[in-house]
């Protein structure tokens, strides 16, 4: 629906397939729980669209990431190694579980994890990598593939932001041995809430189903071997995601466009660093229209969002890196480390209005704001 006050949101979906009437039927029908048909309806569409055998719904992405890294089995002191530049569910998900997260730095035109320091932090404790694809691009997954086979580690690819997207040809999230979904409302398909765990193998997926049912037992159901949680999602969550599924395509293709005249109207603003339209393995979907501000513009990003706030265009910073967190500070973690790109990242950058309910005048308006604000 357009917005008459004016002001453009950072991110507004679109729900005007079948949602309502895939709705209106688990009402009809009193399905409105996990147990519903379209849950497995909607686990089967993705897991498809992956290439992959088994999805495994659940509450929300970060859930996801957390019971993909439980799955693995980690004990104290082992290591699984992500990008400082992300949300803090990765490394959450690597601490829940007593792990400890080990860090890399990224690339300042990509953003995405540099897979080229993925080497030199692997040691006799590394158990996984945790790849996460950000903002549009996808991680090199070809090198990092590579060195898990060669090290023998696991890898959960974070692929909340690059649902449709592929890595030379393959279907992110279908890359590593665990790919991890979410289906909030900035995410390509949405559920609301929601997230799922993918796997081509059949003892990690039924690792993950267990852990999203409190691990009850097949034969005893109320008697536990180990503590789960209940992350499962439910039928009403999952037949949004069918019907959000439904168009993808076309919702990856509008994606672009949105992603395509940004760049266009931007391309000559001087001082301003745009997304990598492509790399040799992938073209940018523009999860979200990232801008990054030079140092010589004279101008900090929470001013610029705060101006543009007042010409009526939503923004978001960037991500926060995962070494400057007080929460892990305080824990002891990532002590004395820098990776300086991400916190240039972290203190230049912040994202435009990307949504898929936004059209190309609120684009044209978005863009002549910044232009102004920056001039
Ligand atoms: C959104 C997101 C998540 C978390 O998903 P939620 O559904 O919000 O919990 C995890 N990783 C990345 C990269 C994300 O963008």
């Amino acid at each position: 629906m357009p917005d008459t006050s004016g002001f453009i949101p950072v991110n507004e979906p679109l729900l005007d397939g079948n949602e309502h009437r895939y709705l209106a039927q688990c009402i009809k029908t009193g399905w409105i729980s996990s147990e519903g048909p379209f849950v497995e309806r909607f686990e089967q569409a993705m897991a498809a669209r992956v290439g992959k055998r088994f999805g495994i719904a659940v509450t929300n992405g970060t859930a996801a990431l957390e019971a993909a890294v439980a799955a693995l089995n980690l004990a104290p002191g082992d290591e699984v190694i992500l990008p400082a530049f992300t949300i803090i569910s990765c490394a959450a998900a690597v601490v829940r579980c007593g792990a400890t997260p080990v860090l890399v730095d990224c690339d300042p035109l990509t953003w995405n994890m540099d897979v080229a320091q993925v080497a030199a932090r692997i040691t006799p404790r590394t158990r996984a990598l945790m790849p996460v694809h950000l903002y549009g691009l996808p991680v090199d997954m070809a090198p990092l593939m590579e060195l898990a086979q060669q090290h023998g580690l696991a890898v959960i690819e974070d692929a909340a932001e690059a649902i449709g997207q592929t890595c030379a040809g393959k279907p992110c999230g279908g890359i590593g041995h665990l790919g991890v979904f979410s289906f909030y409302p900035n995410k390509h398909v949405t559920t609301g809430e929601g997230g799922m765990i993918i796997t081509d193998d059949p003892d990690l997926a039924e690792r993950c189903r267990s852990l999203r049912n409190l691990c009850f037992q097949p034969g005893r159901r109320f008697v536990h071997e180990e503590l789960g949680w209940n992350l499962r999602m439910t039928n009403l969550q999952a037949a949004l995601g069918v019907a959000q599924l439904e168009r993808l395509d076309e919702f990856l293709a509008r994606k672009r466009a949105i992603g395509a005249r940004y760049q266009r109207l931007l391309a000559d603003v001087p001082g301003l660093q745009l997304p990598q339209a492509a790399t040799p393995w992938a073209d940018n979907v523009y999860w979200v229209f990232g801008v990054v501000l030079d140092e010589t513009l004279g101008l900090t990003v929470p001013e610029a969002m705060q101006r543009l706030h007042r010409e009526g265009i939503g923004t978001r910073p960037f991500f926060w890196p995962m070494h400057e967190q007080p929460v892990f500070m305080r824990m002891g973690l990532f002590r004395e480390e820098r990776h300086p790109h991400a916190e240039r990242l972290a203190r230049r950058g912040f994202y435009l209005p990307s949504g898929l309910a936004l059209r190309d005048e609120h684009i044209e308006r978005a863009a002549a704001a910044l232009r102004s604000v920056l001039a």
